[in-house]
């Protein structure tokens, strides 16, 4: 299997050069040069799988002879092992079609472990016993930073530098991350906001003192491994639920386009998915793009849904690579003009081709609440407020006797508050993270200059040769 840039000017890469690039050098996102298909035979043989061997039978075509079967197996079982539900992505019924697809089960409580937690694993396998050292600078405003930090606290091979806002993050958040004494991680609170922290991590990025002596990684940047590992659940979750036999939709709360991405990918691949729901909140480009063509920036308005606060999305520029003919430097053209003028217009082709398989909906912090309160009184279920903008979204958008699945990406103890604002009720942290205020937290506040934070990473980072 070959990956190719979007934009069509980075090398050619296999699956081990693409995991550990991240980026393409042309700016671009790679991507398989063709689809893998499996045939409705070999879905439906899915069924009855564990969740680690179903990750094997999907993701062995895009890994190539990167690794071979049983290593992959071994690196599956190993991530999803420290998930705390043995279905590790379990479903949840709502209603007499309304599903949840719990993706919260992993260390940190967020859907991004199911991702990331291999991704530790692939590097770690990559660079082990090479000269290669990979080191990781990142700026989160929560989940991510969390996430990254425990997927590769104690790898070997690897250098994690995060950088949250000082106070900014939800003492949880914080935890989450601090507390994790490994070696290699390192926790950096920025005397900033989250934009000064990200600015930051752009300029390190581009400075030649750092990036010439380490071999800089983002977590932030969009791994094609991660999308990989995620369209696992879509096909666990349909053939649970007929599927191939019957079509399933799916709805997705969406900020930058990965996890609604995975399931694109899955119905390349062979899947009968009936619709793909994106689900925004206020910050609505998306639902934009897909009703009418219009991408275009606005300014980010902050929710309780802080995961979905965006107003680029990275990876929509695979979606219209891949329904725009593939035509990298077409791409290239498209996203300049994205970057000069803020906006840009979907072609004919890759609007049209959207609308067969995507619905969208925008939902206002109103619509959120309520379906947390449906989802409470109706079902006796708590949910997040961003698996609550996907679960609204799915209520308007559902079809008739096709089970809908609504992806929950958070535990609901992640953002109490909002959660008890919305339902009266407060949801508890899992007993497995519950001696979180207990522990040891250690990390470094530094100004939020170049000099400051720079100088740091440059006197902890290990060298790449
Ligand atoms: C990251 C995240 C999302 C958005 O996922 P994308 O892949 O960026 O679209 C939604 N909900 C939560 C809780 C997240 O952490």
């Amino acid at each position: 299997m070959r990956y190719v840039s979007t934009r069509g000017a980075a090398p050619v890469l296999d699956f081990r050069g693409a995991t550990l690039a991240g980026l393409a050098s042309d700016g671009g996102l790679y991507v398989p040069e063709t689809w893998p298909t499996l045939s409705t035979d070999e879905i439906a043989a899915l069924a009855g799988l564990s969740y680690a061997d179903t990750a094997v039978r999907i993701m062995l075509p895009f890994v190539g002879d990167c690794l071979t079967e049983d290593e992959l197996r071994g690196l599956c079982h190993a991530a999803y092992g420290r998930f705390s539900h043995v279905a590790v992505t379990p479903l949840v019924q709502l209603d007499h079609d309304q599903w949840l697809l719990e993706l919260f089960h992993g260390p940190t409580l967020a859907f991004k472990d199911v991702a990331l937690q291999l991704l530790g694993l692939l590097f770690e396998r990559f660079l082990t016993g090479t000269d290669k050292r990979l080191t990781i600078i990142g700026a989160t405003s929560g989940d991510t930073g969390s996430a990254a930090i425990d997927a590769v606290a104690g790898r070997e091979g690897v250098d994690i530098f995060m950088l949250h806002p000082v106070g900014r993050v939800s003492e949880v958040q914080r935890r989450q991350m601090t507390t994790v004494l490994a070696p290699n991680v390192h926790n950096i609170a920025i005397e900033g906001d989250f934009d000064t922290a990200q600015a930051l991590v752009k300029t390190m990025f581009a400075t030649p003192a750092l990036a010439d002596t380490f071999a800089l990684s983002a977590v932030n940047s969009i791994n094609w491994a991660r999308l990989m590992a995620q369209v696992v659940y879509y096909f666990y979750a349909a053939v649970r639920l007929g599927g191939p036999g019957k079509p399933v939709a799916f709805s997705v709360p969406t900020g930058n386009f990965g996890d609604v991405f995975a399931g694109y990918v899955a119905s390349r691949m062979g899947l009968p998915i009936a619709k793909l729901v994106v689900a925004t909140n206020v910050n609505d480009i998306l639902h934009r793009a897909l009703t009418n063509g219009d991408y275009s920036r606005g300014l980010v308005e902050q929710t309780a849904t802080p995961s979905m606060d965006i107003q680029v999305s990275s990876n929509f520029e695979r979606l219209l690579f891949d329904l725009g003919g593939r035509d990298g430097k077409a791409q290239a053209a498209q996203m300049a003009g994205f970057d000069a003028d803020g906006a840009m217009r979907l072609t004919n082709a890759q609007q049209q081709g959207a609308a067969g398989l995507f619905g969208s909906e925008r939902v206002d912090g109103d619509d959120m609440a309520m379906a947390m309160r449906w989802a409470h009184e109706k079902a006796g279920e708590i949910v997040d407020p961003h698996t609550a903008i996907g679960l609204a979204a799915a209520r308007r958008q559902s079809l008739p006797d096709v089970p809908i699945v609504t992806l929950a990406t958070a535990h609901p103890a992640k953002f109490v508050d909002a959660v008890e604002r919305a339902t009266g009720a407060r949801p508890t942290l899992p007993a497995r993270v519950g001696d979180l205020f207990e522990r040891e937290e250690r990390y470094v506040t530094l100004p939020a200059t170049l000099a400051a934070v720079g100088d740091y990473v440059a006197a902890h980072a290990r060298p790449s040769r």
